[in-house]
């Protein structure tokens, strides 16, 4: 990817940016010009030029601060970033209420705590764009992952009703959908399993493409999204999972 300096004078915030696909955003929005700063429970992977800050996205408190301290060290906000995310496995039977209500708090809500600090930043903009991190899961009926699933769909609508909410104040939003994308989410999964490569290789045999998708892949999605290349594009989700989702193929 090659530094176009596009993004020059543009102050982001990206959640749950030390890490994975939140972090390949970052450092590609740095990488394009932006000045980037990373709300994380753990903002140590987050190293210079990002601005690390320590937030939890559960916490109101703590995210209104992490806002405050990234506008006032940027001097401004353009861009806004939801990726913070956790997973759940399982059907309905199988995940407790407290479960629900962790998965949502963090998934969904922090989407909301976060917009909400930042969109006071954003009305002072002239290039405001929210990108929310969503999935395949919101829309796709996987098994196994009602929790999940549910809250990605919450994301979904949630993108959908901010666009339309903000559309007339300039303020774009819009989503990605990844597929299983190659992060250390992913890696901790397979490092579960009996057999990890086997494991790997398998999920591998499921894609479309036979492969994951990267994080860099989908912080490319995320990172045009974010940019004035988009000006007209709010009310969107874009599908970055290898073909899973449209192509419809059945296994061989
Ligand atoms: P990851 O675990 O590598 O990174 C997630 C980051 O979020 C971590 O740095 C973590 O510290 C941070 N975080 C978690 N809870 C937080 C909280 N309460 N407050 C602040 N930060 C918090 O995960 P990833 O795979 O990069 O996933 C990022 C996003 O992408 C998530 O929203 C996830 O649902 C979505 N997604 C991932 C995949 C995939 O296959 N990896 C597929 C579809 C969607």
């Amino acid at each position: 990817m090659t530094d176009t300096g596009e993004l020059t004078g543009l102050r982001a915030l990206v959640t749950g940016g030390a890490s994975g696909i939140g972090l390949a955003t970052a450092r590609l929005l740095a990488g394009r010009g932006a000045s980037v700063a990373v709300l994380d429970l753990d903002p140590s992977g987050a190293s210079a030029p990002l601005l690390g800050l320590k937030a939890d996205v559960c916490d109101d408190a703590s995210v209104r601060e992490g806002v405050a301290e990234a506008a006032r060290r940027l001097g401004g906000l353009d861009i806004l970033v939801n990726n913070a995310g956790i997973g759940a496995q399982g059907t309905v039977e199988d995940n407790p209420d407290h479960q629900w209500q962790r998965v949502l708090d963090v998934n969904v809500l922090g989407m909301v705590r976060t917009s909400r600090a930042a969109l006071p930043h954003l009305r002072n903009s002239s290039h405001a764009a929210i990108v929310n991190t969503c999935s395949i899961a919101a829309t796709a009926g996987l098994p196994q992952r009602a929790l999940y699933s549910a809250s990605k769909g919450a994301v979904l609508s949630l993108t959908l009703a901010m666009a339309a909410d903000h559309v007339r104040e300039g303020i774009r939003v819009n989503c990605v959908n990844p597929g299983t994308a190659d992060t250390p989410w992913v890696g901790r999964l397979l490092d579960a399993a009996d057999d990890p490569e086997a494991e790997r290789a398998a999920l591998n045999a499921r894609q479309p493409m036979g492969r994951l998708v990267s994080a860099d892949e989908v912080a490319a999605a995320i990172v045009y999204l974010a940019s004035p290349a988009a000006a007209s594009v709010t009310g969107t989700a874009l599908a970055v999972d290898g073909g899973m989702q449209g192509l419809r193929l059945r296994p061989a």
